[in-house]
């Protein structure tokens, strides 16, 4: 059977290499060539890019990305056992991929790759939460990369999609909007993976904004919105009356009624609130 480049098909890169699936490493593997060149495509085009990749496994992906024309690709994989698909895969395009056993939570993107830069993974999903908020909180904005095209699960996708008025909405939403563009771009159902997980799927692609939407200091938003989800239920007056003697003040000028719940603030208002509360 022929492939988009040349190299075997996935199965037979899996059982070669011996790669069976761990669990305790978020291994859910696509084995589907034209779905991973369709999931690279989500970022846009990578001709002039350097990506950064998390989790290549036996390469799915990693294939997809070069074969859409990345410039380079940096694959960061914790498991060693997946190496050698990768240097087969790191022989086909010369110079264009390198690989990096490691965690990714201690890789830092700026000191390997050149902007502009895009992130793309199929996250393994018990660091997929915390890597992102990792990416979306750097020292200073905007970040070094340019977009982040990431795979979930379908709830998380949808937390960082949320808008307000729902049990979706919450600390994800804002921290990702506050300075992106997020939407979800792909749904894939169980049987996409291998083997399938007990969850659907879905692709977010995340484009960070050259500024905030609105202004605010990152600490005192994130310390707001922490506190005002921390008890999602309760009247605003109340879950963040800790913060502020005069808290209800503060919540009239930010156009927020102090009974209001955090579900029903807008990023806008939290925003206003954060201003007030630092001012
Ligand atoms: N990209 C491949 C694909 O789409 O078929 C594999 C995706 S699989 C969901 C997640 C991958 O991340 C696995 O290969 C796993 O070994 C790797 N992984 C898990 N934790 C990691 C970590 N902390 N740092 C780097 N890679 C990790």
């Amino acid at each position: 059977m022929s492939t988009i480049d040349g190299l075997p098909p996935l199965r037979e890169v899996i059982a070669a290499h011996g790669l069976s699936a761990k669990k305790a490493l978020g291994q859910n593997f696509l084995l589907d060539l034209n779905l991973t060149a369709k999931i690279a495509r989500q970022a846009g085009d990578l001709s002039g890019f350097d990506v950064f990749e998390v989790g290549p496994g036996p390469g799915g992906l990693t294939r997809g990305l070069l074969a859409e024309g990345a410039r380079r690709v940096l694959a960061v994989e914790k498991d060693a056992r997946c190496l050698p698909a990768l240097a087969e895969i790191a022989a086909a395009y010369p110079g264009r991929l390198e690989v990096i056993n490691a965690d990714a939570l201690t890789v830092d993107l700026a000191e390997h790759l050149t902007p502009p830069i895009a992130v793309v993974a199929n996250l393994p999903y018990n660091v997929g939460t915390e890597l992102l908020v990792r990416w979306l909180t750097p020292p200073a904005w905007p970040p070094v990369w340019h977009s982040l095209t990431l795979m979930f699960q379908r709830e998380v996708a949808e937390r960082i999609t949320a808008r307000p008025g729902g049990k979706a909405y919450g600390r994800l939403a804002i921290l990702a909007q506050w300075r992106c563009e997020a939407r979800i771009v792909m749904t894939l159902p169980p049987e996409a993976f291998t083997p399938p997980p007990k969850v659907s799927s879905a692709v977010v692609h995340l484009r960070a904004l050259p500024e905030p939407r609105y202004p605010a200091d990152p600490a005192v938003l994130e310390k707001v919105v922490a506190m005002a989800f921390n008890q999602r239920r309760k009247m605003l007056r109340s879950a963040l009356k800790g913060l502020d003697r005069d808290i209800e003040a503060h919540l009239v000028a930010a156009g927020i009624a102090p009974t209001e719940r955090a579900e029903q603030v807008s990023l806008e208002r939290f925003c206003a609130l954060a201003r007030s509360l630092a001012g």
